[in-house]
C-alpha cells in the first residue's frame, strides 16, 4: 500500500484579485521506503506540494491519503499529531537557533511537544539522533562552530527526534559545496536504506536527483514526468573514492603555497 496517495490535488493561492494556480491537479503514489526526488523549475509547485504532504498546508481541492487516512477529514489536532509524529522536515537554511547548542537544537521539537517529555529523556533521544547523523562529538557546539554540512546534519537529527516514517526535505543541499552535498546525501541514503524511512526531497540539481530511487518533475503545477532512477548514485561509494577532507585541504594549501612562492619569486 502507498504511504502517500494524492489524487487531483489542486492549490490556488489568492493574492488580492489574482489567483495563482500553484498545483493544477496532481496525482501520485509513494510507496513505503521510496526515496523520491522532486524537481522542476522555480515556481513549478514543488514546495506547495511538499507543504501539503507535510500537513503544513491544505489543498484547495483533491484528495490526500496518508497511511490509509484521508488527511482532508482530519481535525487540526490530528493534523498536528501527524506532523509531529510521522513526518520530519529538513530545510535549505537549516533553521537552527544560533545561540543554542547542537543538542538543544535537536531537542527543540520535544520541548514544544504536548507529550511533556522529561529533560533526561529529551537528552537521551537527542543524543541518539545525533549519533545517527554521526555528530555525537559535536553535541555542545553552537551552529557557528559547525561547518555547513554539520549544521545540515544537526537539522536532520532534529527532524529524526520523533522517529518519523517520512522525511521531507526542501533543497537540503542548496547552499553546500559538492563534497558536503554528497555527505548530506549519504545521511539521507543511510536513513532510507538502513531504517526504511520514506524520503521526499526537493532539488533543482540534476545530480542530486540521482541519489533517489525515483524522480518526479513538476512544471506549471503539473507532474510532467515520473521515472525510476536506473543508475542510482550511491553517496557512500562516491565518498570512499574521494580523497579525505584533510587530504583535499592539504592539497589546496600546498597549491596556494606554491602560487605564493611563484608570485614572490616574480
Ligand atoms: P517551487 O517550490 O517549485 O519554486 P512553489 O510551490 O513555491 O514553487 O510556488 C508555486 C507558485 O505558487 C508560484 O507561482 C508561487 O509564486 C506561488 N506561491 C507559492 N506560495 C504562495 C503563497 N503563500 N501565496 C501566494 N502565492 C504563492
Amino acid at each position: 500500500m502507498a504511504v502517500i496517495s494524492v489524487r487531483n490535488l489542486k492549490k490556488t493561492y489568492v493574492v488580492g484579485d489574482i489567483q495563482v494556480h500553484a498545483l493544477r491537479g496532481v496525482a501520485s503514489d509513494v510507496e513505503q521506503g521510496e526515496f523520491l526526488a522532486v524537481t522542476g523549475p522555480s515556481g513549478s509547485g514543488k514546495s506547495t506540494f511538499m507543504h501539503i504532504l507535510g500537513c503544513l498546508d491544505r489543498p484547495t481541492s483533491g484528495q490526500y491519503i496518508l497511511d490509509g487516512q484521508d488527511v482532508s477529514k482530519m481535525s487540526k489536532d490530528d493534523l498536528a499529531k501527524v506532523r509531529n509524529h510521522r513526518i520530519g522536515f529538513v530545510f535549505q537554511g537549516f533553521n537552527l537557533l544560533s545561540r543554542t547548542s547542537a543538542i538543544e537544537n535537536v531537542e527543540l521539537p520535544l520541548l514544544y511537544s504536548r507529550d511533556h517529555i522529561k529533560g533526561a529523556e529529551r537528552h537521551k533521544r537527542a543524543m541518539a539522533s545525533l549519533e545517527i547523523v554521526g555528530l555525537l562529538d559535536r553535541s555542545h557546539h553552537h551552529p557557528n562552530q559547525l561547518s555547513g554540512g554539520q549544521q545540515q546534519r544537526v537539522a536532520i537529527a532534529r527532524a529524526l527526534i520523533n522517529n518519523p516514517s517520512i522525511l521531507l526535505a526542501d533543497e537540503p543541499t542548496g547552499n553546500l559545496d559538492t563534497r558536503t552535498s554528497i555527505e548530506v546525501m549519504d545521511v539521507f541514503q543511510r536513513l532510507n536504506i538502513e531504517r526504511g524511512i520514506t524520503i521526499l526531497l526537493i532539488t533543482h540539481e540534476h545530480d542530486i536527483t540521482q541519489y533517489g530511487t525515483r524522480t518526479v518533475a513538476f512544471r506549471d503545477g503539473h507532474i510532467v514526468s515520473d521515472m525510476k532512477n536506473v543508475n542510482r548514485r550511491m553517496a557512500k561509494d562516491e565518498l570512499a573514492a574521494l580523497p579525505s577532507r584533510e587530504a583535499a585541504e592539504a592539497a589546496d594549501a600546498a597549491a596556494a603555497a606554491s602560487v605564493s612562492a611563484k608570485l614572490a619569486a616574480g
